[in-house]
């Protein structure tokens, strides 16, 4: 069951297929605080044709990052809302070094402005990277399905639901994300070495880095995952 205590600002770090969005699921179920997804907040605009929605579609249809200003426009009024005031996780965001540098800036305005709560919320985040041999993400993500309704994530190859193609919760066919297809996935992989990876050596070199090897069964990098969330000093 969730608890009420103040959790503050949870990052997971990782290339794509490294199961972000797996753990950050069972994080936010446990601690009770939200998940924000940029890539799914990006979708959700992209399905309701929104002017950023229209902007972002043929961004990552090629696989490259949609620029920092539209993502940052988006997540700010994500992060001010109610549901935020224990903490977070992000999945997928920060992206780039100037997206961690703008976190790091709305943080600390937010503990200026706030009481004793409000600033322990919005504390330094911990940083969790899922480190996942690079030859293996190929399969993980070709294997990878979701639920258009819920959003729970399979695998049909490690996580397969109980009756091929369908959710175990919702009963709606699963389907595949079109920037799964190969050719793309090249693509965000070089985005994710270029423009990401520096992000390992920011969050390192300030003390606030967890490396957890994402290649073990989802239930032991869940394991490791929550006990650096208890442990990791904020400060
Ligand atoms: P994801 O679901 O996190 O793999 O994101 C899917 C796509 O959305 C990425 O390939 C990018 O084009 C875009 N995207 C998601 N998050 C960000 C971000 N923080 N910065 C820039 N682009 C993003």
């Amino acid at each position: 069951m969730a608890n009420e205590r103040i959790v503050g600002p949870i990052i997971l770090l990782g290339a794509p297929g490294a199961g972000k969005g797996t753990q950050a699921k069972l994080i936010a179920k446990t601690f009770g605080i939200p998940q924000i997804s940029t890539g799914d907040l990006l979708r959700d605009n992209v399905a309701r044709q929104t002017p950023l929605g229209i902007k972002a579609k043929a961004i990552m249809g090629t696989g490259a990052l949609v620029p920092d200003q539209l993502v940052l426009d988006m997540v700010t009024g994500r992060l001010r809302e109610a549901d935020c005031e224990r903490g977070f996780i992000l999945d997928g965001f920060p992206r780039t070094v100037p997206q961690a540098e703008w976190l790091d800036k709305f943080l600390e305005t937010e503990r200026e402005s706030k009481d004793a709560a409000c600033k322990a919320a919005c504390a330094p985040p911990v940083v969790i990277q899922l480190q996942v041999d690079y030859a293996k993400l190929f399969e993980r993500i070709a294997g990878r399905r979701s639920c258009p309704s819920c959003g729970r994530i399979y695998n049909v190859y490690f996580q397969p639901p109980k009756v091929e193609g369908t959710c175990d919760v919702e009963g709606a066919t699963l389907i595949c994300r079109p920037d799964d297809r190969e050719d793309v996935v090249k693509e965000r992989l070089k985005a994710y070495e270029a423009q990401t990876l520096p992000l390992v050596d920011y969050y390192g070199s300030r003390g606030r880095l967890v490396v957890v090897d994402g290649d073990q069964p989802v239930e032991e990098v869940m394991r490791q995952a929550f006990s650096a969330i208890e442990h990791v000093n904020r400060l």
